[in-house]
């Protein structure tokens, strides 16, 4: 297919930049499925052709991160807000306790809700040092058999990663994975339960991809007589996320995603990539002085970068003049400030080229 259209470098923290081939391919079997000529958006959620969507769908993403076998894959929606709730509504007993770990502004939001649901207590917060850094593990101030520890695997506003997982001895772990699940290989045996909404990393808005240790199911069972029917994760598991119809065409996406990384050598292969591109940028970020990363040094996101400048009225000209240039979504979260770019997979090498290339000179003429 030869396409004329024009495309920006989308630095966008999410919705996000998608692969072109994945895109083409959406745009090509629009009207019609191979084979079935219905269009992915026209067809019931019931039918074969998409029981073998969301089958194969499923089978890649276990394939791609090797779950084991005693973990259920779910497609839900509501997006990572609602496993915010969903989480302690189906895990957080009468008596018990569920520890937070407060690394950023979307770990704090998971806290927020989850108090609203029984006892949450946040175990350890970086929040004083505007998140900048992700806390240690020797101020991890867990509870001992708490009903779970809830963590943030990337903070995608401040720009903060986890390169190994917190210990959290017999407890399960829950993790937000939102918006670095599958941006390296990641060991699904050491969680419980694992949540991402898809449009950052795996796809469009729309499906949140909830991954659940078969045993923590039970809990679900036992809340049954006052938990809502769909934010109960026993009956979605029991339905393969057919309770209800659920969000075809973006699990349709996130599927044509799957095949994406697969082609292009899977988990291993992003990584590689993923840590070649935050080189570059983090490597210009430090060359001078005249940007200054925000993040703690060993904690750096390779997802999203950020980053400032000398003064406020400089980072507007940045994001101005940046956006002249061709370069989207630059500007960094309302909550934080100064400049992010999100460097998903799917983000092209070439844009983190011409965005240093860009820094360079626009360091050389306010420098
Ligand atoms: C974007 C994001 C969320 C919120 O996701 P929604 O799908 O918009 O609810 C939650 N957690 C993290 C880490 C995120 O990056």
């Amino acid at each position: 297919m030869t396409t004329t259209v024009h495309r920006v470098f989308n630095f966008s923290a999410g919705p996000a930049v998608l692969p072109v081939s994945v895109l083409e391919e959406i745009q090509r079997d629009l009207l019609a499925l191979p084979g079935v000529g219905m269009s992915i958006l026209e067809i019931s959620h019931r039918s074969k052709t998409f029981e073998a969507i969301l089958a194969q769908t499923e089978a890649d993403i276990r394939a791609l991160a090797n779950i084991p076998a005693n973990y259920k894959v779910l497609f839900l929606q509501g997006g990572a807000s609602t496993q915010f709730s969903m989480v302690p509504m189906n895990l957080l007993s009468a008596g018990g306790t569920a520890d937070y770990i407060d690394s950023g502004s979307w770990a704090e939001k998971a806290h927020k809700e989850a108090k609203r649901v029984g006892n949450a207590k946040v175990v350890a917060s970086t929040k004083g040092e505007n998140y900048s850094r992700l806390p240690l593990q020797s101020e991890l101030q867990l509870t001992p058999n708490a009903d779970y520890v809830h963590m943030t695997s990337n903070n995608t506003i401040e720009g903060t990663e986890y390169k190994t997982l917190p210990h959290v001895g017999s407890v399960p772990l829950v993790s937000d994975t939102s918006s670095n699940m599958f941006s390296k290989p990641i060991d699904v045996g050491r969680h419980a339960l694992i949540y991402a909404g898809a449009q950052k990393n795996l796809g469009p808005s729309g499906v949140t991809i909830v991954i659940i240790r078969e045993d923590l199911l039970a809990r679900s069972v036992e809340k049954k007589a006052t938990l809502p029917t769909m934010m109960n994760y026993q009956v979605q598991a029991e339905n393969t996320s057919l309770y209800n119809t659920p969000p075809t065409f973006a699990a349709y996406v996130v599927g044509l995603v799957m095949k994406w990384l697969i082609a292009n050598g899977g988990l291993s292969a992003m990584a590689a990539a993923n840590e070649r591109k935050a080189a570059k940028l983090y490597g210009e970020i430090d060359r001078t002085g005249f940007y200054r990363g925000t993040a703690n040094k060993p904690d750096r996101s390779l997802m999203n970068v950020t980053f400032r400048l000398r003064t406020e009225e400089l980072e507007n000209t940045f994001v101005k003049e940046s956006t002249a240039a061709g370069f989207d979504g630059l500007k960094g979260h309302r909550a934080v400030g100064g400049m992010r770019a999100s460097i998903y997979n799917a983000f092209p090498e070439a844009g983190v080229d011409a965005l240093v290339s860009f820094m360079q000179e626009f360091e050389r003429k306010n420098g």
